[in-house]
């Protein structure tokens, strides 16, 4: 059986042991039956990542970058952390085994890498605004992104979109709006929710943002069941 590094046909194809190597052996079978299960697109400097890691100890989580010298840092960043801790015989919850990072094209292969309802959790964290209006079609949540986003995420998973660009949030709002398998969270559940003041704070364009006192605009949405999904 054949394995790809990147870009697989299809998710099965896909070796994650060098991703993850405490939860899938060097042949690509799972050593405890996890699976991604959180992705983060356009991943950036990973701080996401780095932040969410010890909240959810058993769940694995993916960032997705498509810039190369990016993508490196973060495997850079997640290899530190994973021996300063093996160093000091921390616990799992600490061990930084449970994050890594891809370089790809998340409006191209996302299907390739996830099975249908594998994902509970989608961040979509200050993306790229694309602000003219003929560049609109290259931003990351749109009609047909969102079905292909809906395909992967489990029924009950969660979509967490954050931008200090208001235009941006009103067109990713819009378009989740319409599409018939998403509902918005109301602010009393979303603030229950402990990914996000992760969400918020972690990553580096959110820092960043703080740091100019910027707004910064939230919404949370649910992916719904359908007869289909049963
Ligand atoms: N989420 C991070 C944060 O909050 O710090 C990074 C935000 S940055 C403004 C947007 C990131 O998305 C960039 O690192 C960019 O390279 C990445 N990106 C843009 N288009 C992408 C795509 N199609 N697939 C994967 N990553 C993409």
């Amino acid at each position: 059986k054949k394995y790809y590094r990147q870009r697989p046909v299809r998710p099965e194809q896909y070796n994650w042991s060098k991703h993850y190597p405490a939860h899938f052996n060097e042949d690509g079978t799972s050593k405890d039956g996890r699976m991604v299960e959180f992705a983060d697109i356009g991943c950036g400097y990973g701080g996401l990542l780095v932040g969410l890691s010890p909240v959810f100890p058993d769940k694995l989580m993916l960032g997705m970058e498509i810039r190369l010298k990016v993508e490196e840092y973060v495997e850079k960043r997640i290899q530190t952390l994973r021996a300063q801790n093996k160093s000091k015989g921390v616990d799992e919850a600490e061990s930084y085994q449970n994050i890594s990072v891809i370089r790809m094209n998340a409006m191209k292969f996302i299907p390739n890498f996830f099975q249908k309802g594998q994902l509970s959790k989608i961040f979509f964290l200050f993306p790229d605004p694309h602000f003219k209006k003929r560049k609109h079609k290259a931003r990351i949540v749109t009609s047909t992104l969102l079905a292909e986003y809906a395909y992967v995420l489990r029924p009950g998973g969660i979509v967490y979109t954050v931008t200090d660009v208001r235009d941006l949030h009103e067109w990713m709002v819009k378009h989740l709006d319409e599409h018939p398998l998403f509902e918005r969270m109301s602010e009393a559940e979303t603030s229950m929710d402990p990914c996000v003041p992760c969400v918020m704070q972690d990553t580096e364009e959110g820092k960043k943002v703080a740091r100019n006192q910027g707004d910064k605009f939230l919404a949370v949405y649910r992916r719904i069941e359908v007869q289909e999904d049963m």
